[in-house]
């Protein structure tokens, strides 16, 4: 029997989403369950064998046609041992065994990747990537993160830490970091870093602003509240806009002068601000891009969305091809 469906999971900490594709990364069937942490996450591992064999039956889907199962998973991955670690928000502490867990129990070839890798890879293969070998992610929402595919293929690194975005220092001595250090570009770029920009700016701000007073008042402001003041022409929410575009514009510039990828991909909740944060994004990225980067690589937004996870996650089983 040919092989030609690929199983894509995408873990997180509220909800956990499914997918089933085509080898050639069309979706034919989504579905998603919530993610039960009680317990020490206990239940996730045995819930997604449990959601994935009930639809496979559901859709009398022979299994000799699965390629593999791809997962997307917050924490740290160790894909030699098959292991995650240190997913706090799903309440894995210690070492959990994921891949021969899911392999056994739904006796399908199992791989995994990190969230941001399987995101990355997602958007690289069907999204604003255009399938290009060469393309840089970058994820902005409650952190930032990031996945590199260079020569069509992901720079993991030595311990899976690489294409970690988040932590490039933009700013030496700046806001401290929830890693130890300081001026990592996640304080500046992230959901919560818009906010604290807002707010060290508001400080220092006496002029007219919706923004301020909104702060003042102790007012709820979400970076999506600054984007939409900026928008609307208010003075002190484009400040916070621009500042936050030139950090991310100069941790992207260095980024791509060391890669040269065909796409920077910019994705996460922060870039439904669209073109307003793009274009102000590519103007502070155009004074640091080295000329022929300038002229070769394109900063673009990601086009998946919330399929971005699953899509990459299968994409991960393509291995078993
Ligand atoms: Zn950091």
């Amino acid at each position: 029997m040919v092989k030609d469906k690929l199983i894509g999971v995408d873990l997180g900490g509220t909800t956990i989403k499914f997918a089933i594709l085509t080898a050639e990364g069309d979706i034919q069937e989504k579905w998603a369950i919530r993610t039960n942490i009680l317990d020490d996450g206990s239940h996730i591992v045995p819930d997604i064998i449990n959601s994935i064999n009930r639809r496979i039956e559901l859709l009398k889907l022979d299994r000799e046609r699965i390629i593999g199962i791809g997962m997307g998973t917050p924490g740290t991955v160790d894909r030699k041992n098959g292991t995650v670690q240190a997913a706090f928000n799903l309440n894995w502490r210690g070492v959990q065994h994921v891949r021969d867990e899911i392999q056994k129990g739904t006796n399908l070839p199992f791989t995994m990747d990190n969230d941001a890798n399987s995101a990355a890879i997602g958007e690289q293969w069907k999204g604003a990537g255009e399938n290009n070998p060469n393309v840089t992610f970058v994820t902005l929402g409650t952190g930032v993160g990031g996945g590199i595919i260079a020569n069509g293929q992901l720079i993991r690194g030595v311990y899976g830490a690489g294409g970690e975005f988040g932590h490039v220092v933009v700013e030496p001595g700046g806001y401290l970091c929830t890693c130890g250090n300081r001026g990592c570009l996640e304080q500046y770029c992230s959901a919560t870093g818009v906010v604290h920009l807002a707010h060290d700016f508001a400080d220092e701000y006496e002029g007219p602003s919706r923004l301020k007073s909104m702060l003042d008042n102790g007012e709820d402001v979400t970076s999506k509240t600054v984007f939409d003041l900026a928008k609307e022409g208010d003075f002190l929410a484009n400040e916070v806009v621009n500042k936050m575009a030139y950090y991310l514009g100069y941790a992207i510039a260095s980024l791509s002068n060391i890669l040269n990828p065909a796409y920077v991909v910019i994705g996460g909740g922060v870039s439904a601000a669209g073109d307003f944060l793009l274009s102000k994004v590519r103007e502070n990225w155009e004074d640091w891009a080295f000329e022929p980067v300038r002229k070769s690589t394109r900063l673009r937004l990601a086009q998946l969305g919330n399929d971005a996870g699953v899509i990459g996650a299968a994409s991960l089983a393509r291995d078993f091809l």
